[in-house]
């Protein structure tokens, strides 16, 4: 009984504080055998931005394809998001300095949001979740495990403003995809291949979904 009042007191109190450790905008170490990626997604507008941002002030920033959809009918890859490659020497974002984010004032959603995500639910559908990456809330988890939607918001107030404008673009994009496909415009395969899947990724050309 105790130790659920003093919880709830921790509970109350707790709030979110960037340790600012910079393991978000950091490769995630895996091994040969369970090899994995951190991602950092981007709408196509972002990618622009950064992009033009690196090109400006010669910084090798790269992004490669994350979440997209091979399109049947036009025999098309639609990219709904890039993700920031974090492959080079540092295993870091590009825009990653000793202080902090390079460009903090115009940073991707994805990062404004951090430590909250957006989560895939199933292949139209995303949740707003707590990446268990972050080092804040990796010391906080016992306190952060299961906690609901009204908890997130008041431990991470401003987080969550830019996690819910994350998923809403999200729904907008999905729900564009859906309205194309009802026009018969488009075709998303429902079922597909891993080898089907990485033979049209080679083959198809690209075309970014915007919102
Ligand atoms: S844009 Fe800034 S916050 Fe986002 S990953 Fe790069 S350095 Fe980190
Ligand atoms: S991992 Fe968490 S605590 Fe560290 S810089 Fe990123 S958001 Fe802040």
């Amino acid at each position: 009984m105790r130790n659920n009042v003093s919880k709830m007191i921790l509970m109350k109190e707790l709030k979110y504080r960037c340790k600012n450790c910079g393991t978000c905008c950091s490769e995630v170490p895996g091994t040969i055998e369970y090899p994995t990626y951190k991602r950092i997604p981007l709408y196509p507008n972002e990618a622009d931005r950064l992009i033009e941002i690196a090109k400006k002030s010669n910084v090798s920033f790269k992004i490669i394809e994350d979440l997209v959809f091979p399109d049947e009918k036009n025999q098309k890859i639609l990219v709904v998001t890039w993700r920031i490659r974090l492959d080079n020497n540092n295993k870091q974002c590009a825009f990653h300095i000793k202080n902090g984010c390079q460009v903090h004032d115009v940073k991707p959603l994805a990062c404004r949001a951090y430590p909250l995500a957006i989560k895939q639910e199933d292949a139209f559908n995303f949740k707003i979740s707590i990446d268990p990456l972050c080092k804040w809330v990796i010391e906080n988890y016992d306190n952060l495990y299961n906690i609901d939607l009204e908890q997130i918001k008041k431990i991470f107030p401003r987080e969550y403003i830019y996690a819910q404008e994350h998923l809403n673009r999200n729904k907008s994009i999905m729900l564009k995809l859906r309205e194309l496909e009802k026009a018969n415009k488009i075709k998303i395969f429902r079922k597909i291949s891993n080898i089907n899947f990485n033979k049209y990724l080679k083959q198809w050309e690209r075309v970014e979904i915007r919102v």
